[in-house]
């Protein structure tokens, strides 16, 4: 999957949402959130992003690990 990290937080710019094919980005209080079990990582999301706030997981940088979990914990919440 597919995750959105610490950039997108006040911004929700939602070019993303535009691009999804699957519409598996749902918007939260102060960002966007992928759903994991819903994305299709076809990573067409992520160059759209103005404040490159999208990452495939594994290649998450090191301070915004905690939003792999975070993103899939919102669906949890819901
Ligand atoms: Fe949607 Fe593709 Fe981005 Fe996954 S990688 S969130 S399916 S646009």
């Amino acid at each position: 999957t597919y995750i959105i990290a610490e950039p997108c937080v006040d911004v929700l710019d939602k070019a993303c949402v535009e691009e999804c094919p699957v519409d598996c980005i749902y918007e939260g209080e102060r960002m966007l959130y992928i759903q994991p079990d819903e994305c299709v990582d076809c990573g067409a999301c992520e160059p759209v992003c103005p404040v490159e706030a999208i990452f495939y997981e594994d290649d998450v940088p090191d301070e915004w690990e905690p939003y792999v979990s975070a993103n899939a914990d919102f669906f949890d919440d819901l």
